[in-house]
């Protein structure tokens, strides 16, 4: 299997937009899924974050579409052929913008649209016609039900972060999305993981797929270089100055694991003379894309970060990440130090481990398959305390703890399930489709009953182990997971109340 792209007789169009992207060679996803996709199979992909799985499906996919390629302006010759979903309006947001580069050379429209927005200026756009489009599955059932967007002529469709999806409880959504589509199509499905719930989903709607594995989810990409410092909470700021300074650093992400610790320190850092912007869930959907738009132009240094908000975001360069925080759950540290050292280029981790993070940081080795050495920070004499220090007083002045470990333990434990129910920032509320009525017509009369679990599932279902063998004290802050079942019964509830 050839790695070039030159080889795989991309139309000229599509070779043309891929080779000013300055794209040299297919990544390992690209080499394994595009051929496949050029064929017309249904796909089941399993890749890390910023493997360059965007243009694996997206390259392919446009290829097909190009016989439809029209320079007509009526909307009737520009019908819906491919629909891209997605869980969150970012990710759906940067999979459009990508997806746009990729087709600017063709007469292929695509646009996007998620939650939060006005569905107006959507409206025209879909209304004019576009043969790609990407969505939140929220806001494309409302667009369904005011009969903006119709999928009779849909031949492909994309189930991106398929398992975020479900997390989301999206399932009951994505059910009736599908149930629009003509069954002759083909189906990729994306996912970190390949849970039973995946597996089943993907039995219910993809035909003899072909499964592509490139990275396993527990696997941190070799380019990134992870660090694991000793700093108490009182020093962690300090001790990002110092490793900002130390390596020459410009940019960074800098995660924490709740809201309220993430708009405490974005101002604590802001004060203390660094371009700072907070990305997180209570943000609105205007101030979170101006947020991310200003670090991509450089204008703000340091993005200081949540789980939810950052999931996937895929931002060119990123050279450094920090855990401010060390996660609660060891797959975040994965997805969280997956924003650097994308595509191949060079990455620096950097986590900060307090006396009380020893059983947190002994789950990420058991996850990465590797020892974790802690290391001690040197401070530089004239590394600014003063100016840190100030920064303190202020902080305690506005009656902060200056802890982001125990805004967290103060805080209510709802601020950090909110911040696990992204859900609900890119679906609208329910009354909005009250009167809609639903067409449940899955294939598997698996998807109408609960689930039961069964000996011949592959693995216990992470709530099964998470209840057996608590992981520690801390996981009393984590939400686990709703069970499929709930899931299920939240389905029935929108049928009955809709019907
Ligand atoms: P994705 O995993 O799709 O979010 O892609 C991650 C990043 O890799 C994006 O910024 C892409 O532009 C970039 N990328 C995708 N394919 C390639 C490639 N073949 N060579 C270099 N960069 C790529």
């Amino acid at each position: 299997m050839t790695s070039s792209f030159s080889n795989l007789s991309l139309a000229e169009p599509l070779a043309r937009a891929v080779a000013e992207m300055g794209y040299e060679s297919m990544t390992p996803i690209q080499a394994q899924a595009i051929p496949v996709v050029l064929t017309g199979q249904d796909v089941m992909g399993a890749a890390q974050t910023g493997t360059g799985k965007t243009a694996a499906f997206s390259l392919p996919l446009l290829q097909r579409l190009l016989k439809h390629e029209s320079s007509s302006t009526s909307p009737a010759r520009h019908p819906v052929r491919a629909l891209v979903l997605l869980p969150t309006r970012e990710l759906a947001d940067q999979v459009a913008q990508q997806i746009a580069l990729y087709a600017k050379y063709t007469k292929l429209r695509s646009t996007v649209v998620f939650g939060g927005m006005d569905m107006k200026p959507q409206t025209i756009e879909l209304k004019k016609g576009v043969e790609v489009l990407v969505a939140t599955p929220g806001r494309l059932l409302d667009h369904i039900e005011a009969k903006n967007a119709v999928l009779n002529q849909v031949e492909y469709v994309v189930l991106d972060e398929a398992d975020r999806m479900l997390d989301i409880g999206f399932l009951p959504d994505l059910q009736r999305i599908l149930s629009y589509l003509p069954k002759q199509r083909t189906t990729l499905l994306f996912s970190a993981t390949f849970s039973p719930e995946i597996k089943r989903l993907a039995g219910s709607y993809l035909q003899n797929p072909i499964t592509i594995e490139v990275a396993r989810p527990n696997e941190t990409a070799s380019t990134v270089e992870q660090r694991f410092y000793s700093a108490n909470d009182d020093d962690k700021r300090r001790a990002i100055h110092q490793v900002l300074k130390t390596r020459g650093l410009k940019q960074a992400f800098i995660f924490v694991n709740s809201k309220l610790g993430c708009a405490r320190l974005a101002r604590s850092l802001e004060r203390e003379g660094l371009k700072t912007a907070a990305l997180h869930g209570d943000k609105s959907q205007d101030e979170r894309l101006k947020a991310l738009e200003a670090f991509k132009k450089g204008e703000v240094d340091l993005l200081v970060c949540t789980d939810v908000a950052a999931r996937g975001l895929d931002i060119k360069d990123v050279p450094a990440v920090f855990n401010f925080d060390v996660p609660f759950n060891a797959e975040d540290y994965v997805h969280r130090i997956g924003r650097t050292g994308r595509a191949g280029a060079s990455g620096l981790a950097v986590t900060l481990v307090s006396g009380s993070d020893a059983r947190l940081v002994a789950d990420i080795e058991k996850l990465i398959k590797k020892k974790i050495e802690l290391e001690a920070i040197e401070y530089d004499e004239d590394q600014p305390r003063g100016r840190i220090n100030d920064g303190r007083r202020a902080w305690r002045e506005a009656g902060e703890t200056g802890d982001g470990r125990d805004a967290i333990a103060s805080g209510p434990r709802r601020e950090r399930e909110r911040e696990h129910r992204p859900g609900r920032e890119t679906r609208e509320p329910r009354e909005q489709h009250r009167g809609f009525r639903p067409a449940v017509a899955s294939r598997d009369p698996f998807f109408e009953k609960p689930y039961e679990s069964s000996a011949a599932a592959d693995a216990a279902p992470a709530w099964e182990s998470a209840r057996s063998a608590p992981r520690s004290s801390v996981s009393a802050n984590i939400k686990p997971k709703r069970k499929v079942a709930a899931l299920f019964k939240a389905a029935t509830a929108v049928v009955a109340t809709t019907d």
